[in-house]
């Protein structure tokens, strides 16, 4: 379920050990967020998204042992491990001895931010929004097409925020808005990157790459503070309004384009996932996970594992592991059941 990163690499991994896969996608085109949401260059690999996992839609594109339907979901699956049957949303139905998961996340719709200025001014973007423009390969204010002077990037929107009950931190947006403001300045050199943050999290190998590169070779200038508003100002740009928390001094600063770095919301769906999978739900509403020393990748029914996004906030590469790592655990689990009976 799930043609994203981690459900490209499950169905892979299952074809790869001599069984059959079938893909259940609900939109009409493969590869996930990266590919549905047109990310630009992936962090940290530096590769255009529609290269990199392109090349994993080819795979199994390209494999007569992966059936793929497309434009359908699940709506209903009957039976239990080693027999399950799914009946799909036009009504065909497809036999599958195990279930996997990667059904992947949705993006925090900033407007449940109001007071930072998405959907009242245009220049107020999302950082998907952003890497659309840098995959264009140019940088211009939506609002008159004037190449901006200041691009301002705000960390955490819609991540660790118990205000609007997201507690969690989505992982990869530092180390994104780190590869963003680097991209925004190979495109427009005159525009200077500014990067508001509470902590940068540019966790592991990142770190050098993303966070002191876009300092020392590009730079973005890092600001810590806590934004209180971003609204206009007289002459038609946008005013960042908050706390230097450094210096302990309100700022105000004028950009001509703000970037809201939109965290990894769960899925909407999963309410419905859960009822039709017949899988509990974490408190924050992503899948939960069985016991994980033992039943890594497993969900709270036998026979349904998870992967990726599905799980909780994740990279591509993580994704991409856990797919691979639930397709195995499917096909291990079920030649033990198979053993058993014989
Ligand atoms: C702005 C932004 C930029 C990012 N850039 C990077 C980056 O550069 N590098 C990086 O490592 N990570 C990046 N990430 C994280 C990356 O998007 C995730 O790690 C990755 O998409 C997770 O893959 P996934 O397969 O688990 O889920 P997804 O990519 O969300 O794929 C899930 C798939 O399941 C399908 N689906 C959902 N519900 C159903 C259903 N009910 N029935 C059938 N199909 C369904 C969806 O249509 C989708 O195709 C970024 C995240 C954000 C928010
Ligand atoms: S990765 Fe960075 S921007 Fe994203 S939620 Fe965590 S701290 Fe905030």
């Amino acid at each position: 379920m799930g043609a994203g990163p981690a459900g490209l690499s499950a169905a892979a991994t299952v074809s790869a050990a001599g069984y059959k896969a079938v893909m259940v996608e609900k939109e009409e085109t493969l590869g996930g967020a990266p590919i549905l949401s047109g990310y630009a260059k992936l962090v940290p690999s530096g590769e255009w998204a529609k290269d990199a996992i392109g090349r994993m839609v080819s795979r199994v594109e390209d494999d007569a042992s992966v059936a793929i339907h497309k434009g359908v979901k699940v709506a209903q699956l009957e039976g239990e491990v080693g027999n399950f049957t799914a009946t799909l949303s036009n009504g065909e139905k497809v036999q599958a001895g195990a279930v996997v998961l990667a059904t992947g996340f949705t993006h925090f719709d900033s407007i449940n931010k109001p007071e930072w200025g998405f959907g009242t001014f245009e220049d107020v973007l999302t950082t998907t929004q952003m890497e659309q423009m840098v995959s264009a390969g140019k940088i211009a204010c939506p609002s008159d097409g004037r190449v901006p002077e200041r691009v301002a990037i705000l960390l955490c929107v819609g991540s660790r925020d118990r205000q609007i009950g997201r507690e969690w931190c989505s992982k990869i947006c530092c180390t994104v808005s780190a590869n963003l403001a680097m991209e925004i300045k190979e495109l427009s050199p005159q525009t200077d990157v500014f990067i508001y943050y509470m902590d940068i999290r540019t966790f592991g190998l990142y770190e050098d790459r993303f966070y002191w590169r876009s300092q020392e070779e590009f730079k973005t200038k890092f600001v810590k503070a806590r934004i209180a508003e971003v609204t206009a100002s007289g002459d038609g740009r946008l005013l960042v309004k908050g706390e230097d928390t450094l210096v302990k001094r309100p700022i105000i600063i004028p950009f001509d384009i703000v970037v809201h770095a939109i965290g990894m919301d769960p899925n909407e769906e999963n309410p419905e996932i859960s009822s039709v999978f017949g899988v509990a739900l974490e408190k924050h509403g992503f899948i939960e996970r069985a016991e994980h020393y033992t039943n890594t990748c497993g969900t709270t029914r036998r026979g349904v594992y998870a992967a990726g996004a599905a799980y909780g906030p994740e990279t591509i590469d993580d994704s991409i592991s856990q797919g691979a790592a639930a397709g195995s655990r499917a096909v291990a689990d079920l030649n033990a059941l198979v053993q058993k009976a014989g």
